[in-house]
């Protein structure tokens, strides 16, 4: 077992680590060389912080932990460039990250929970039930520890878009984006971050009253709550009214835009009265919509609705597209990318048991 009680050094906000470091006896600016260590040079041990006193270096290395996951495993795909990570936390839970090339830009995909408490109907993770949340420095890791792989500029992206709602984990993801936005110097400016949720209204305010100006990702998946009820429980606590309205006030406070992510789920929401509905909801704030093919899960439940879920065919996706963009909808079909190791965000599928570490691969 590598569980252990220290501090997790990267949970600490600058201020926070400055007061720390003060309880200690130590001025306030050693904060600022350590979090030049942590986020610009990548460091994974302190005794590699030269400009630190060895004497607190020393204090360090008993108080607190640097590194909060390992990783046990990669997969990459030669044919698209797409690598999935598997990550081991110190109580011994597996969790993903999936970097993602496209073009000039390089995504980084990361989890926020291990597992998912919403049951999403066609969502791998969901399936896997939760387990728990991750902490600041888990997610801040997954960045640390690719970026460390790839070279810090190459990362040009990241996308809360991996297991887990990053909103149920509110304060941690709000407090790791801080942490990399602020401390990365590599580009990662606000707008190249991009959290997704399938709503929670309340969360939504309460990021738009952050300073994060983050750009928020919808999976929205139906223009109606009948049908988005049965696929996505969540709804039925949050209407879609309610999530439209706190996604208002979020692209009016922060001046983003938001995404629509939309599966294509055949005879379910790919109809005419979909584009209807879609057009409805897009003319009421600014906004874009991606399409999404829907990436059938192996193990999915036989019964219940989760068993009739089917993706669109292409032609349909390429109509439904097109038919969007005649209305003046700003309309990204996703391609398919990492799919010959299901390693597209949103498809992360892994049994992640304490004490167990499941092959997945
Ligand atoms: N919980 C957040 C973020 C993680 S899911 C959310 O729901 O937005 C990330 C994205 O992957 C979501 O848009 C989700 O709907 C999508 N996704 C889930 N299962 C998928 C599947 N089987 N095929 C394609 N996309 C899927
Ligand atoms: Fe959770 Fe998102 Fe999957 Fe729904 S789609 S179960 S919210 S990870």
């Amino acid at each position: 077992m590598k569980e252990n009680k220290k501090i997790e050094i990267k949970s600490f906000t600058k201020s926070e680590l400055a007061q720390y470091l003060q309880g200690l006896g130590e001025p306030a600016y050693r904060a600022d060389q350590i979090f030049n260590w942590l986020y610009n040079r990548l460091s994974l041990d302190y005794d590699e912080m030269k400009n630190i006193p060895k004497t607190l270096r020393k204090k360090l290395n008993e108080e607190t932990h640097i590194t909060s996951l390992t990783k046990v495993n990669e997969t990459f795909s030669p044919v698209t460039g797409t690598k999935k990570f598997l990550f081991n936390t110190l109580d011994n839970y597996n969790i993903e990250s999936v970097v993602i090339p496209e073009g000039k830009r390089t995504t980084l995909c990361v989890s926020t929970q291990v597992g998912c408490p919403l049951d999403c109907k066609f969502c791998a993770t969901g399936l896997m039930g939760f387990e728990r949340n991750l902490s600041v420095g888990e997610i801040i890791d997954q960045y640390i520890l690719t970026a460390k792989e790839y070279g810090k500029k190459k990362i040009t992206n990241i996308v809360f878009m991996g297991m887990g709602e990053p909103l149920l984990n509110f304060q941690a993801t709000v407090k790791a984006i801080e942490n990399l936005r602020n401390e990365l110097n590599t580009g990662i400016s606000r707008n190249r971050i991009t959290v997704s949720t399938s709503g929670i209204p309340s969360k939504i305010r309460a990021l738009a009253d952050t300073s994060l100006r983050v750009k928020i990702a919808l999976s929205l998946h139906s223009p109606f709550d009948e049908v988005r009820n049965s696929l996505m429980p969540i709804n039925i606590k949050y209407p879609l009214t309610d999530t439209i309205e706190a996604l208002k006030y979020y692209t009016q406070k922060t001046k983003t835009r938001i995404t629509f992510e939309y599966l294509m789920l055949e005879g379910i929401n790919d109809r005419k009265e979909d584009v209807k509905g879609l057009a409805r909801i897009c003319g009421s704030l600014p906004s874009k919509i991606n399409l999404i093919p829907f990436n059938k899960i192996d193990h999915m439940s036989p019964a219940g609705i989760s068993a009739t879920l089917n993706p669109s065919p292409k032609e349909r996706i390429e109509k439904f597209a097109n038919t969007l963009r005649e209305k003046n909808i700003t309309v990204m079909i996703r391609n398919t990318q990492g799919d010959d190791i299901a390693a597209a965000c949103g498809q992360l599928a892994i049994k992640s048991k304490k004490g167990r570490r499941i092959k997945v691969f």
